[in-house]
């Protein structure tokens, strides 16, 4: 088979089998449509039928978590760990607890964070887990409950050699902190099973502010390559939890202006650029909306709805909500306001026609597994820390975070022309971690 055929019937194949899954389909659609090109030019990814093996996860544990909420009543949830590819290490990416968590969603955001870990120069593999469970409006108790019985379970098909879980949306500080304390009640005390844990027991100096940071880092090296800086930009960010809020303090401390954040039911304008303690007090502390914030600050708006919609001048946005929070005539506002640059915060922010029509008008994006890869590029060097039983500096693992994202962003470019998609980060950012995946899975044999 020729390797466009080979394209061709993979599709296919792909269209059919995952029909229920729509986001793991928007996304073997936006992969395969990035590597075509190398496909084509290496004929060993067609005889070993890399792409076939690669979408399907080398395993998936899906297990039941009942817990007792604060009345007394037996509750139960799904929980989920999607173990995707560990050619390049021990499956590696966080752990998301949120109403809408399926497996269409995990296998689409393991088969990213594959990639997205790659990027990074790091030995680690690509896995992703949570459960359809929502911590809004439950007491530290529930919480607690939840984690203990989500981890009970989970423990069995985890270790620091073997998988790493660590946070994403609805998974912070205080449910890792719970969710260790179980595992450590069961199976001693490894303080590399997790990361994102607290200072106090392992935890990294920078790893809270890694992806927020490590965003802005790449959005800068995205600026520098267009012969312009940060300074006096204003960033349109959606989101407001860890990635929004050290997006927002980093890129107001490089001289530009974040002009909002959001949550799930409305957003923030602030034109005089958000107050970081302020927000850090109301969403971290507090754990309160939005509103709150507005009633703080005479600067701020509060308004409902989605904060893509808003008419406002800007030059950057940085979507850290969620997946396909962007749609296509949010991104022809974007377009409208003058936005000419985005770094992902979320993974797969922006939908696909979405992602067509800022292509189409010159908007230089760069894509979550690129741009977002500061977190877990942290993460593993949480990990590393932890096997040598030492801490590093925050000025230490800043450095190397600034590093990593340099590199990442260096590579993701050069891909990009290799294979003539000038300028799109997107093909780049696929094509660069795709290589060293696919050349580790054939070395070591098909298994
Ligand atoms: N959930 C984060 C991500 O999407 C971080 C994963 C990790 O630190 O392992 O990359």
């Amino acid at each position: 088979m020729n390797a466009q055929e080979y394209i061709k019937v993979t599709q296919e194949k792909w269209h059919k089998q995952y029909e229920a899954e729509p986001e793991f389909i928007q996304v073997l659609d936006e992969f395969l449509d990035s590597v075509a090109p190398v496909i084509e030019e290496h004929p060993e990814y067609v005889e070993k039928n890399i792409l076939q093996i690669l979408a399907i996860p080398e395993r998936i544990i899906s297990f039941r978590v009942p817990w007792t909420d604060d009345k007394g009543n037996a509750q139960v949830n799904t929980g989920y760990r999607v173990q995707f590819n560990s050619a390049l290490g021990p499956y590696k990416g966080g752990l998301r607890f949120h109403p809408t968590v399926n497996q269409s969603i995990l296998k689409f955001l393991g088969f990213e964070q594959i990639f997205k870990n790659s990027l990074t120069g790091q030995p680690i593999g690509g896995g992703k887990g949570g459960a359809d469970f929502n911590p809004k409006g439950k007491s530290d108790n529930e919480i607690m409950r939840f984690c203990q019985s989500f981890m009970t379970e989970l423990q069995k098909y985890i270790g620091p050699d073997k998988d790493v879980p660590a946070g994403d949306i609805g998974v912070g500080g205080r449910e890792i902190g719970f969710l260790f304390g179980q595992y450590k009640k069961l199976r001693g005390f490894e303080n590399g099973v997790l990361t994102g844990k607290p200072l106090l027991y392992g935890g990294s100096l920078a790893r809270t502010e890694a992806t927020g940071y490590g965003a802005v880092y790449f959005l800068n090296e995205m600026l520098q390559a267009k012969n312009d800086t940060i300074e006096g930009k204003r960033a349109i960010i959606s989101g407001a939890g860890n990635v929004a809020i050290y997006a927002a303090e980093k890129l107001q401390e490089l001289g530009g202006i974040a002009i909002s954040v959001s949550d799930s039911t409305g957003y923030i304008i602030d034109e005089t650029g958000i107050d970081v303690a302020l927000l850090r007090d109301v969403k971290e502390v507090r754990r309160e909306r939005l509103t709150a914030y507005a009633e703080a600050k005479s600067t701020a708006s509060y308004f409902e709805g989605s904060v893509w919609d808003h008419e406002i001048a800007a030059d950057l946005a940085i979507p850290a909500a969620t997946q396909n929070e962007v749609k296509k005539t949010q991104a022809d506002q974007l377009v409208k306001n003058g936005v000419k640059f985005i770094s992902e915060g979320a993974n797969m922010p922006l939908d696909a026609p979405a992602t067509e029509t800022l292509l189409a008008n010159d908007v230089y994006i760069g894509p979550a597994k690129a741009a977002n890869a500061g977190g877990v590029a942290v993460s593993a060097l949480e990990m590393a820390q932890n096997s040598q039983r030492q801490s590093w500096t925050f000025e230490e693992v800043d450095g190397m975070l600034q590093d990593i994202m340099k590199n990442i962003f260096s590579e993701s470019k050069e891909a990009a022309s290799t294979y003539g998609k000038e300028d799109n980060l997107i093909a780049g950012a696929n094509i660069a971690g795709f290589k060293k995946v696919a050349d580790a899975m054939i070395s070591q044999g098909l298994v």
